[in-house]
């Protein structure tokens, strides 16, 4: 129940975007949040990456080919999205705005250069850095499938050694030493007062 709200205070943050280095668990976060906080809605994102083992679509990600992907791009469908990896990524723009004027928080979980976007065209975002306990922990779960050649493995360290540089610009860094705690903090600024203005 409400007892009091100031009109200068919105309900909560209503688009948190979680963003971080490869390896660092955000996927693991956001299952978590899917799961386990009704007051939260993580966006699908559409992708052109063929789905792994497991993966839905329409739960994990809307899968898709490249021109449907670059039809959406003109269509000004998404509300921000990148190639990574050799792939595309999209955040779908009117799901979002439907979740949000529904009072819903919504919550993308993106990598760096979608999260700049997202800085640059929506002002009350808040977004949140999730940054691994130390380096030699994310080097250890980047490089654990010891899949990698040489060469791919020392490429996975470098990009992710620019991906930690590019914390300073955002809200937030949060560690991920637990993803009930990182989960609890997400949840508690989705439903924290805001100032409007
Ligand atoms: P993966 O292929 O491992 O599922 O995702 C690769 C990367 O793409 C991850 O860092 C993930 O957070 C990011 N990603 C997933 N969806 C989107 C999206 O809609 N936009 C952007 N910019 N990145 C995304």
């Amino acid at each position: 129940m409400i007892y009091w709200r100031s009109s200068n205070y919105a309900k909560g943050v209503e688009l948190i975007v979680l963003s971080g280095p490869g390896g660092v668990g955000k996927s693991t976060v956001s299952e978590y949040l899917r799961k386990n906080a009704e007051g939260i809605w993580v966006s699908v994102s559409m992708t052109t990456r063929a789905p792994r083992d497991g993966e839905i679509d329409g739960i994990d990600y809307y899968f898709c080919s490249e021109s449907e992907f670059k039809a959406k791009i003109d269509e000004g469908a998404f509300l921000e999205w990148a190639h990574f990896a050799g792939n595309y990524y999209g955040t779908p723009r009117s799901a979002v705005a439907a979740e949000i004027s529904a009072g819903r928080a919504v919550l993308l979980e993106i990598e760096i250069s979608g999260a700049r976007q997202v800085r640059a065209a929506w002002d009350s975002a808040y977004l949140v850095f999730l940054a691994p306990p130390s380096f030699s922990e994310l080097e250890r779960r980047l490089l654990g499938r010891g899949t990698d050649t040489p060469e791919r493995a020392a490429q996975r360290l470098e990009i992710a050694h620019e991906e930690m540089a590019q914390s300073h610009w955002f809200d937030e860094v949060l560690i991920n030493s637990s993803v009930e705690e990182v989960a609890a903090r997400l949840i508690a600024l989705a439903s924290q007062p805001r100032q409007i203005g």
